[in-house]
């Protein structure tokens, strides 16, 4: 059996063990620590893609743990030393990135800020050592396919100031990620719910409608505009629909461009010259599954993003449920399509579900 670490929001541990329990195979769980869950499984075992990415797991790494003394000054060259062994076990390329991080808002005091010095001093040290040959980020996303998928990634993940757990892996296994994460929207943003939909369309790889010509969306629930705002600046036109007031600076800046619709979310009629159908109303994960459904068989849309709001104690059960529902629905109503889901880095109680791909 392999150790394995997951990476998942705080509070989420249970939500993301049910996941692990039910997608990876043959796996045993360890203690469930604040933002990760540490388990055992077969050194092969892999969740089955048929089912799409993980929900509630923000990462998932076969690891090697490292435990450092008491009053420890020289962590770079114990782990040093380790990537060394492992690289000369596995007979792996040299990483050409590397990660030091922390579980999601440790609750260890100066982790963050120390992975971020460490990271600095380990990089020296590995490449004194001919470890590592660091190459910027950019040239790591537009390499072609075959180079990048033979690229190593060097990941270290910090727990305490005494435990690290540390993974060589290709790079394109951390690729989805490391998009996960913070997007700052201008301070003049109507909300800071813009970041949301801007992090799904970087974790999603979603295309914008700034690539071709201008495209109409649907934003279900737009009050007061973070989102329409987003789609805007991205070449959109938007139908904002929503009983609440959207933000008039917003709808002054971009008059022509957008139409507020005061209706109900669930009685608006399916738009067929719709391209992009985005939802982010508040209600039961049931009935909002129903409407993504019927918007995705009766409409013309090609991609649909929305937020499944997560109110009850078992998330994983009821969002198993509700994609369940989806995938079969769209199974036997569409040719093909493709249907993920993920708690983002800007999702509280709530996931983002993205249904694209859609032939008909
Ligand atoms: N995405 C928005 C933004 O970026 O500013 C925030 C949306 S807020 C979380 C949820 C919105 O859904 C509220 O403005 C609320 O009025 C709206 N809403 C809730 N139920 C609705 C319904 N049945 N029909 C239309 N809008 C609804």
């Amino acid at each position: 059996m392999a150790r394995w670490l997951a990476l998942c929001r705080p509070g989420f541990e249970r939500d993301a063990a049910a996941e692990l329990a039910d997608r990876l195979l043959g796996s045993q769980l360890g203690p469930l620590g604040h933002g990760f869950v540490e388990l055992v499984a077969p050194p092969d075992a892999t969740p089955d893609p048929e089912r799409g990415g993980l929900c509630f797991v923000s990462d998932l790494m076969r690891v090697t743990w490292l435990d450092f003394q008491p009053g420890v000054t020289d962590r770079a060259g114990p782990l040093c030393d380790l990537v060394s062994a492992i690289r000369n076990a596995k007979g792996s390329e040299v990483p050409v990135e590397l990660r030091v991080l922390c579980p999601e808002s440790s609750q260890v005091a100066g982790l963050e800020k120390f992975c971020g010095s460490f990271s600095n001093a380990l990089r020296s040290v590995l490449k004194k050592r001919d470890l590592i040959t660091v190459r910027a980020q950019k040239a790591l996303d537009t390499d072609d396919g075959d180079e990048s998928s033979h690229s190593v990634s060097l990941v270290v993940v910090f727990i305490s100031f005494h435990r690290c757990a540390i993974c060589l892996r290709p790079w394109k296994d951390g690729a989805q990620a490391a998009r996960r994460g913070r997007v700052s929207r201008g301070h003049d943003a109507p909300s800071r719910s813009g970041s949301k939909l801007a992090e799904a369309f970087r974790f999603f790889q979603i295309p914008t409608g700034d690539s071709g010509g201008v495209r109409l969306a649907v934003d279900l629930g737009a009050a007061p505009g973070g989102w329409t705002a987003f789609l805007l600046e991205k070449g959109f036109m938007v139908h904002a629909v929503d009983n609440g007031p959207m933000d008039p600076i917003l709808m002054e800046r971009y008059s022509g461009k957008v139409i507020h619709v005061r209706e109900d979310a669930f009685r608006f009629a399916v738009d067929k010259a719709a391209d992009l159908l985005v939802c982010d109303v508040v209600d039961q994960p049931a009935r909002v599954t129903d409407l993504m459904l019927r918007w995705a068989l009766q409409s013309q849309v090609k991609t649909l993003v929305f937020n499944l709001k997560l109110p009850m104690k078992l998330c994983y059960e009821e969002i198993s449920i509700c994609l369940a529902k989806l995938r079969s629905g769209l199974d036997a109503g569409v040719s093909s399509h493709r249907t993920e889901a993920h708690q983002l880095f800007h999702d509280r109680k709530e996931v983002t579900v993205v249904i694209s791909h859609i032939i008909r």
